[in-house]
């Protein structure tokens, strides 16, 4: 029976036991596991939803029993236990087992919020399902889900390194010295570490930003105007991301599609306005959002059943956004004041250099030494202009890349890994943190066009310079013109 015929077969029920068939590397890795709080030494023990499949064309209720089963004899014969079988299924799957949006019903990563599309708010790591199924000669069967959790040491530490506001000379030598290949900072993998750019219009050079770009990095959505978005409506939120989506599109050579996500200036974000506009335009995510419990540290998750944590910043969400993901800011201990702090530019600042390593340092063990919940290091350029500063931040850097379970990533490079989970043992054959995916069609631009513009803001007129290696436009892009920038293709 292969996988791909489920969809062409009328399976029906059946009451025959089912016991997995494991080999020994199995049976060692589903033992001790982390995400479900269980040690077990000798009997693998799985979690597991059962459900009948009668006729996947139709939605169906399906049986859901949470089970454990302890057995490992060999009398599945016909199970199917390989991630590519998964693969293939778990399309059907997801079919029967559609995600509710309604945020009053509890998040389930089993039954309706399953990955690639749907992860619940949570500390947990994701798990990697398998649907192990039994059939008989009449294509009768049964078939449950199986979560299989990651143990710590399983988990690459991912890191998350962001910087936002405008991107130009005053700080792109800082991004330079971080990034660039001469330092030789490489992920264990090999390839060149990598961070996320959120990226505000005003003052931005986009020959630089396309130069970002072109090394690897994410560029992401920073507002137009820099504004509070507290009082906007869906129209304004869309206007200020995707107008500025829109922006670095054609001014720094990137296509719309890989602009991806948003933070909200001032990390003040916009409640269901903001949400709904990210739905409106297709993004995939949101980070801006500050999460106050951090021991454990949460995961990033999708907003199909709402934020489910603490709202440190009103207005919040209150609707369920399938599929859209936030990259929550969670917030570190600020060693120094006492409080907490979420940009590292708002905790209290160290004396010396020592002091911003021991900072970096005892909020990234969080981290590393509980779920390996990934870490963010979230900056405005200008805390680096104080020399212990950046020093220590350095320092950081380079102490965790010589651990070999740590990796810089992009956050998409991080969305699509808690997609499909990888092993750490693993991680080499991961195609999206390969090199050559961060090697973009674009080009670098080194010597950019400098456009004299009129720039109307408001009332007032006046003229800008604006940097970009792609045409020069008549007037500076701006909040009150952008709608046509949108409309014009
Ligand atoms: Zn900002």
């Amino acid at each position: 029976m292969q996988a791909s015929q489920i969809n062409e077969k009328r399976i029906k029920p059946m009451t025959t036991t089912v016991s997995p068939k494991l080999d020994n590397n199995q049976y060692e890795s589903f033992t001790n596991r982390y995400d479900h709080g269980r040690s077990v030494r000798k009997m693998p023990v799985f979690h597991m939803n059962s459900f009948t499949i009668e006729n996947l064309n139709k939605s169906i209720p399906i049986t859901t029993s949470d089970a454990l089963l302890t057995s490992s004899s060999n009398s599945l014969s016909s199970s199917l236990m390989t991630e590519r079988n998964y693969s293939v299924i778990k399309e059907s799957i997801n079919h029967v087992l559609s995600p509710s949006n309604d945020n009053n019903k509890q998040c389930d990563p089993k039954l309706n919020c399953r990955l690639p599309k749907c992860f619940c708010p949570d500390v947990k790591p994701p798990c990697k399902f398998y649907i192990l199924c039994e059939f008989n000669e009449l294509m009768n069967g049964i078939c449950f889900v199986i979560s299989v959790g990651l143990k710590r040491k399983e988990i690459p530490q991912m890191i998350l390194l962001t910087f936002d506001d405008a991107v130009n000379d005053v700080n792109f030598p800082l991004y330079q010295e971080i990034f660039d290949r001469q330092t030789k900072r490489t992920n264990p993998n090999g390839c060149p570490i990598k961070g996320t750019f959120f990226v505000s219009h005003e003052w931005t050079d986009y020959g630089k930003v396309q130069t970002l770009y072109a090394r690897g990095h994410e560029i992401a959505s920073h507002s137009i105007t820099h504004g509070y978005g507290e009082k906007f409506s869906t129209k304004q939120w869309y206007r200020e991301i995707a107008g500025q989506r829109e922006i670095l599109h054609r001014f720094a050579g990137i296509p719309r599609h890989e602009i991806r996500g948003m933070r909200a200036p001032f990390l003040q974000i916009g409640g269901d306005e903001q949400f709904q506009m990210l739905m409106d335009a297709n993004m995939t995510y949101d980070s801006s959002i500050s999460i106050f419990d951090n021991a454990p540290p949460y995961w990033p998750y999708t907003l199909d059943f709402g934020i489910q944590h603490d709202c440190m910043i009103t207005p919040c969400p209150t609707r369920s956004y399938p599929g859209l993901w936030e990259i929550g800011l969670i917030m570190w201990h600020d060693l120094m004041g006492g409080g907490r702090c979420t940009m590292v530019n708002s905790c209290t600042s160290p004396t010396d250099e020592k002091s911003v390593f021991d900072l970096i340092m005892t909020n990234f063990k969080r981290h590393y030494d509980t779920n390996r919940a990934p870490f963010g290091l979230f900056y405005q350029s200008n805390w680096f202009t104080t020399a212990h500063h950046k020093a220590g931040f350095l320092r950081f850097i380079d102490e965790v890349l010589k651990l070999g379970d740590v990796y810089f990533v992009t956050n998409w490079q991080l969305l699509r890994w808690i997609q499909s989970p990888i092993n750490l043992d693993r991680i080499d054959q991961f195609e999206p943190w390969q090199c050559q995916m961060n090697i973009k069609k674009q080009s670098e631009c080194l010597v950019p066009n400098i456009c004299h513009v009129r720039f109307q803001k408001g009332e007032k007129i006046g003229s800008r310079f604006f940097k970009t290696c792609q045409k020069c436009p008549n007037d500076y892009p701006w909040i009150d013109n952008v709608d046509q920038l949108m409309t014009v293709s």
